[in-house]
């Protein structure tokens, strides 16, 4: 029988209610937002709290940070003003000259930083086609590779990597595995449990969910000395999250649960219904049965595969980019995991260099009505075509 006194909270529960936060002083339910730049110290001389200076720390920032943490089951979560700064700060930290496996397809800012860092020579990158377990092995270099980078599922063809497996891959090999799940935020996938050292998710997407704000989480079950130097080189660079961010992300998070099972319901029914449509080549979601990462995605994520999707168009790449510019709901702009639906030729956003296919359309799903996105969908396809 269920001891229901000593049941958890549920995830959704303790989103919802920000930790159930209350203020001390007025009863607030909604936390305050701590612009304060600096500190003023106690009459003996001591900071007051552990607060000195915004650029290390202040409790608005740490209170979204203990929303993360929760959700993600870490031990400590670190957010940054962006993804690409959380990104950058885990680069950073590694040692002159380490070996870093990353995946040959990926969010592409990430891997510009990482050809930079190759290219001044801090950092030797070996890439692995995405969600190939074998190649990984294959190019891993036991007691040199310093850090495996694994994004599942990945941008922009949603390729599902076997988390637990790569962290087997990486820890018999003495690297670590770092996991953006961006596309599947920690209520899909929590990435620590599935053995990852580092969760890392770009809070812009998902996390935040109303296109307002960039960050990004870093997460980890271990502080040590690798978190350390993490966190040392957020402080150096001055790239924490700010509190005014901070404060709209934790007013963001408290809907995660249902924005994604929105998102998921809807990009569910739009990959079903242009499946096998006779103006596409394919339609790449997790969701669906046909896709080869499906069983794994099942289970990284519990059923909640997210609101991302691609579709591949038939023509010329000038169709695919006639498809986005045809949409009247769908907004032609890059990002995700906002409330409203976006679709993207991804091909121009990513820019040259990049392997993807030119008829490639990302779209994020947002949380409209399924069958009005299907029909703004569909006139843009005969548009396009027409
Ligand atoms: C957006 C994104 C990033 C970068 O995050 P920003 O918040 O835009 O700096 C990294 N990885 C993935 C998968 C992303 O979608």
């Amino acid at each position: 029988m269920t001891d229901r006194k000593n049941r958890p909270l549920s995830p959704a529960t303790r989103l919802a209610q920000a930790l159930h936060h209350v203020e001390e002083r007025t009863g607030a339910v909604v936390p305050p937002i701590q612009l304060s730049a600096t500190y003023a110290r106690g009459a003996d001389y001591a900071p007051r709290q552990p607060y000195i200076y915004r650029r290390d720390s202040n409790e608005t920032t740490e209170h979204a940070e203990a929303i993360i943490a929760d959700l993600e089951g870490a031990a400590a979560t670190l957010l940054f003003a962006s993804g690409m700064s959380a990104a950058g700060a885990v680069l950073e930290s590694l040692a002159p000259g380490a070996h870093v496996l990353a995946p040959g397809v990926m969010y592409h800012g990430v891997l510009q930083q990482m050809h930079k860092h190759q290219t001044t020579g801090r950092l030797a990158i070996t890439q692995y086609p995405a969600g190939d377990l074998d190649a990984m092995q294959a190019a891993i270099r036991p007691g040199q590779t310093a850090l495996v980078w694994v994004e599942t599922p990945n941008n922009p063809d949603w390729t599902v990597t076997d988390i637990a497996a790569a962290a087997r891959i990486a820890h018999d090999a003495g690297a670590r595995l770092i996991a953006d799940c961006t596309a599947t935020p920690p209520c899909c996938t929590r990435a620590l449990d599935l053995g990852a050292d580092i969760s890392f998710h770009s809070a812009t997407k998902y996390l935040n969910g109303h296109s307002d704000v960039t960050a990004g989480a870093l997460s980890v079950c271990e502080t040590g000395a690798i978190w350390d130097a993490i966190a040392d080189v957020r402080k150096l660079q001055g790239t924490i999250l700010h509190s005014f961010d901070a404060w709209l992300l934790i007013r963001g998070m408290r809907t995660l649960m249902l924005r994604v099972e929105r998102q998921t319901e809807n990009a569910l029914a739009i990959a079903q219904h242009f499946e096998g449509h006779p103006l596409l080549q394919s339609v790449l979601y997790p969701g669906l049965p046909s896709h080869p990462g499906h069983g794994v995605a099942l289970r990284q994520t519990g059923g909640m595969f997210g609101g991302m999707l691609s579709i591949i168009t038939k023509g010329g790449e000038q169709t695919a980019i006639d498809t986005a510019r045809a949409c009247r709901l769908f907004y032609p702009a890059t990002s995700l995991g906002g409330v409203e639906s976006l679709i993207e030729h991804r091909k121009t956003v990513s820019g040259p260099g990049f392997d993807v296919h030119p008829n490639l359309l990302r779209l994020s799903i947002g949380i409209e009505d399924a069958q009005d996105l299907i029909d703004d969908l569909e006139q843009a396809l005969t548009h396009a075509v027409g």
